[in-house]
């Protein structure tokens, strides 16, 4: 039986009698309109290899296999590797499964023994409780995605873009825009997903800037951004005591009466490169 022909998820997730753990953050994209939207977005065709995490019952699976994708996806619950099985007879040499953590999972041996080492995108509907830790993972992590084309809770999808001075500014844009160009690509209301979820969704895309800082400026940029946004609302020259103070933004050419919400991710750069010649 081909991809196409398979029955709707709904009755796929009924056959096998699952139903969504809270505990998992399993809230299902069961509308194959959307989630080839999510597959198209992601730019996925038949030369990618794309890592998905949390497959569930597989409807985004479903769109990346039929968009001729080589798939290798993590999924953390055991109940859906039997549904995940006749997904993968039906894409024959397509979808491999892993079942296991993806917070603790390593891509690259994953992708050596898989895909032949092949570089891969991430594409996923992301468990809520997880988002954030996993895109850090991503994004500093010593192996690298392609691009990312990740579905999270609204609120966090407009922190990974936000500039400085808007309300979502903080930490998570600072690091996530010194690695990456991020953009929000779809947005979702809670009713697309089953259950739905108390709040909204966005996809956001990220693709890696062709020359990132170095793992010690991002060492640092980590640490400086920490403090920083610790105490968000202080001046600099206070919350930045930790890690040197006025003389570590004068050495920036960064005013130390300024607060973390106002000094862009260019000037935290700046910051997290004094911090390292000073030291
Ligand atoms: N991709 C499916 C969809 O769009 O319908 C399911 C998305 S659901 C929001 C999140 C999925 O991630 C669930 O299948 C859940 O079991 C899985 N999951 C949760 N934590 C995980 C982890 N740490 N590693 C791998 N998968 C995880």
């Amino acid at each position: 039986m081909a991809v196409a022909d398979l029955p709707p998820l709904r009755e796929a997730l009924d056959a096998y009698g699952l139903g969504a753990k809270k505990s998992f953050g399993q809230h299902f994209l069961l509308d194959l309109n959307v989630t080839r939207k999510i597959a198209r977005l992601a730019g996925v065709g038949e030369d990618s290899t794309v890592i998905e995490v949390g497959p569930g019952p597989g409807g985004l699976t479903r769109a990346l296999l039929e968009a001729g994708a080589r798939v290798i996806a993590v999924e953390k619950d055991a109940r859906f590797l039997p549904l995940l099985e006749e997904l993968a007879d039906a894409a024959p040499g397509q979808l491999t499964l892993i079942q296991a953590d993806a917070l603790v999972v390593d891509e690259a041996a994953l992708l050596a023994e898989h895909a032949g080492g092949a570089p891969a995108s991430i594409v996923a509907n992301l468990p809520y409780n997880v988002g954030t830790p996993l895109l850090i993972k991503w994004l500093l992590g010593d192996w690298r995605p392609t691009t990312m084309t990740l579905m999270f809770q609204k609120e966090v999808a407009r922190r990974l873009v936000a500039a400085a001075g808007a309300d979502d500014y903080g930490r998570l844009s600072v690091i996530t825009q010194a690695v990456c160009d991020a953009r929000i690509v779809m947005d979702l209301p809670a009713r697309a997903f089953t259950p739905p979820p108390k709040v909204e969704s966005a996809v956001a895309h990220l693709t890696p800037l062709p020359d990132r800082p170095d793992a010690a400026v991002l060492a640092a940029l980590e640490r400086v951004t920490a403090a920083a946004f610790g105490q968000r609302r202080k001046m600099l020259r206070s919350s930045l005591k930790v890690v040197g103070g006025e003389a570590l933004c004068e050495a920036a050419g960064i005013d130390p009466s300024q607060r973390a919400e106002t000094v862009p991710m260019e000037g935290f750069l700046g910051l997290a490169r004094a911090y390292i010649a000073l030291a």
